[in-house]
C-alpha cells in the first residue's frame, strides 16, 4: 500500500496535467481536412458579404480605392497610422518613376492605455498634437509648392463604412479599444476638429484601412501584389476585386474594372472552427464578446491570453506550478505574445528563457524542466493553430480570385504581409508558409508569395493621398 501511495504522488500532478494538454491538443487540432472546410466557408462567406449588405458576417468593405498607386506619385505627403498600440506619423517626398520615395522621416509614438478606452475628442486631440509637432519639423528637403494645403493619407485599422475615399463611419472598436462617441460618427470629421483645435491646417485626402494601406504599398513596388494580410494585434485581409463581381456595389462600374475590398476577416466566424472553453470564456470576458471570433483564435493580442488561461487551469486543477495558484497568473493579459515567443523560441537545453519569463513576467521561481518543457508544447499547440487558421484563410481569398492552383505562364500571386506577430513570430510565421504548401501543394504553392512589408501601410497611405490629392487635374478622357 506504502508502494502504490508513493506512485501515486509523484506522478500525480503529471496524470492531470497530460490529460489537460491532451485534450487541449485534440480540440485545438487542424488537419488538413479541416483548414480546407474552413478556407471554403471563408470563400463562401466572402461571395455573402460582396451580394448584400449585412450579408455576412464578413463586411466585405469598399474602400473606394479602384486604382492602385503606379509609381507616378509625386509630391510632399503625410500619413498617420493608428491601429495598434502605437501610432506612427510620416511624411515623404515623391518623386514619379524615376525618384520614388525620395526622402521619408516617421516618428512613433505609444498611445497611452487610457486613452484607448477614454473619450473620443482625447485620444484626437493627442493625435493631432503628435502630428503637429512632426509637421513644424519638417525641414527644408520637403518641398510643398507655395499656396497649398498640406495633405494627409490617415490609415485607420479598424471597421469603417465609407462613402468615399476621404470619409467613413466607423462601424465598430476592436483590439482593447474601447472609446465613447466614435462608433457612427466619420473619423475623418474628427482628426478634422482635432487638427483645427491644434490650429494645424491639413487635408484629409484618404481614409484606408491598414490592410488597404499595405496593399497599396506592396503594389508599388511589387506589380504582383493582389492581396494583403495584416497579422499583428489584430488580424485583416483585404484583395483586389473585379467590380462587376461586388452585387452590392450601386455606384459606377470604376475605369479599372476594379475595387479594392477590406475583408475584416477578423470577425469571421464558422462551425468548422476548432474552439476550446479557453476561447469561449476569452470570448465571454472580452470587451467586444461574440465578435472578432477569428481575431481572437489568431492574432497577438490573444495568443498569450489564450496561454495564460491554460496555465491558469493547469494551476488550479493540477496544482501545476506548486500548491498555491501564482496570484499574477490570475491577471488577464499579463502574457503577452512576445513574451509567449521568447519561450516557444527558447532552445537551451535547460530552457532557461522559458524559466526567466515565467519568473519574471508571472512571479513563477524555480520551475522544472518538465514544467518548462509542458509549457513549450502549449505554446506550440495555440500558435501554430492560429498560423494554420490564418493559411486557411488566405487560401480562402486565393480560391475566390481564382489563384489557388498552379500557374502556367510563370505569373506571380503576391500577399503583401505586415505585423509584428507574423514579423518576429517565426515558428507562428514558419507554420503559416508550410501550411500554404501543404494546402495548395508544391506546384500552386510556387507561384505564391508571402512578402513582408513592414509598416508598408504608412508608404501605403501617402501613396492614396496623393492620388487622391485635390490638386490633382482630374484626367479628362
Ligand atoms: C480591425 C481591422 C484591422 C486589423 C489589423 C482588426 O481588429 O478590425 O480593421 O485591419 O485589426 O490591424
Ligand atoms: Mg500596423
Amino acid at each position: 500500500a506504502l508502494v502504490v501511495r508513493n506512485r501515486m504522488r509523484s506522478s500525480g500532478k503529471w496524470a492531470p496535467v497530460a490529460a489537460v494538454v491532451k485534450e487541449l491538443e485534440g480540440r485545438c487540432a487542424t488537419p488538413v481536412g479541416k483548414l480546407r472546410q474552413v478556407a471554403d466557408a471563408m470563400t463562401v462567406e466572402m461571395h455573402a458579404g460582396l451580394a448584400s449588405e449585412g450579408g455576412s458576417k464578413l463586411k466585405m468593405l469598399i474602400s473606394y480605392v479602384d486604382n492602385l498607386p503606379t509609381g507616378d506619385e509625386t509630391g510632399l505627403f503625410y500619413a498617420l497610422d493608428l491601429g495598434g498600440t502605437n501610432f506612427r506619423v510620416l511624411r515623404v517626398q515623391l518623386g514619379g518613376k524615376e525618384g520614388r520615395v525620395a526622402k521619408q522621416e516617421f516618428e512613433e509614438v505609444s498611445i497611452p492605455p487610457h486613452l484607448m478606452v477614454g473619450g473620443s475628442d482625447e485620444l484626437f486631440d493627442f493625435i493631432a498634437s503628435a502630428l503637429a509637432k512632426f509637421v513644424a519639423s519638417e525641414g527644408e528637403d520637403f518641398h510643398l509648392p507655395v499656396g497649398r494645403q498640406r495633405e494627409l493619407g490617415f490609415t485607420f485599422s479598424f471597421p469603417v463604412r465609407q462613402i468615399s475615399i476621404a470619409s467613413g463611419t466607423l462601424i465598430k472598436w476592436t483590439k482593447g479599444f474601447n472609446i465613447d462617441g466614435t462608433v457612427g460618427e466619420d473619423v475623418v470629421a474628427e482628426l478634422t476638429r482635432a487638427m483645427e483645435r491644434q490650429g494645424l491646417d491639413m487635408r484629409v485626402s484618404a481614409l484606408v484601412n491598414d490592410t488597404i494601406g499595405t496593399l497599396a504599398g506592396g503594389r508599388y513596388y511589387d506589380n504582383d501584389v493582389v492581396a494583403a494580410v495584416i497579422l499583428g494585434t489584430g488580424t485583416n485581409a483585404a484583395y483586389v476585386e473585379r467590380a462587376h463581381a461586388i452585387p452590392k456595389w450601386h455606384g459606377l462600374l470604376p475605369k479599372s474594372g476594379e475595387m479594392v475590398i477590406n475583408m475584416e476577416w477578423g470577425n469571421f466566424r464558422s462551425s468548422h472552427l476548432p474552439t476550446t472553453d479557453y476561447d469561449q470564456a476569452l470570448d465571454n470576458e472580452s470587451l467586444n464578446p461574440g465578435e472578432q471570433i477569428f481575431e481572437k483564435l489568431i492574432s497577438g493580442m490573444y495568443l498569450g491570453e489564450i496561454l495564460r488561461r491554460v496555465l491558469l487551469r493547469l494551476s488550479k486543477e493540477a496544482s501545476f506550478f506548486g500548491d498555491c495558484v501564482p496570484p499574477k497568473l490570475e491577471v488577464p493579459f499579463i502574457l503577452r505574445t512576445p513574451v509567449m515567443s521568447a519561450m516557444h523560441h527558447d532552445t537551451s537545453a535547460d530552457l532557461k528563457v522559458v524559466g526567466k519569463k515565467l519568473n519574471e513576467v508571472l512571479g513563477i521561481p524555480d520551475t522544472s524542466l518538465k514544467t518548462r518543457k509542458v509549457v513549450i508544447q502549449i505554446c506550440d499547440i495555440i500558435a501554430k493553430r492560429g498560423a494554420r487558421l490564418a493559411a486557411a484563410g488566405i487560401v480562402g481569398i486565393l480560391k475566390k480570385i481564382g489563384r489557388d492552383n498552379a500557374v502556367k505562364d510563370g505569373g506571380r500571386t503576391v500577399i503583401a504581409m505586415d505585423g509584428g506577430l507574423y514579423e518576429h513570430y517565426t515558428i507562428f510565421s514558419e507554420c503559416l508558409q508550410c501550411t500554404l504548401k501543404e494546402m495548395l501543394g508544391e506546384e500552386a504553392s510556387s507561384s505564391v508569395v508571402v512578402k513582408l512589408a513592414s509598416d508598408g501601410s504608412g508608404i501605403g497611405a501617402a501613396l492614396l493621398a496623393a492620388s487622391h490629392s485635390q490638386y490633382l487635374q482630374p484626367v479628362l478622357s
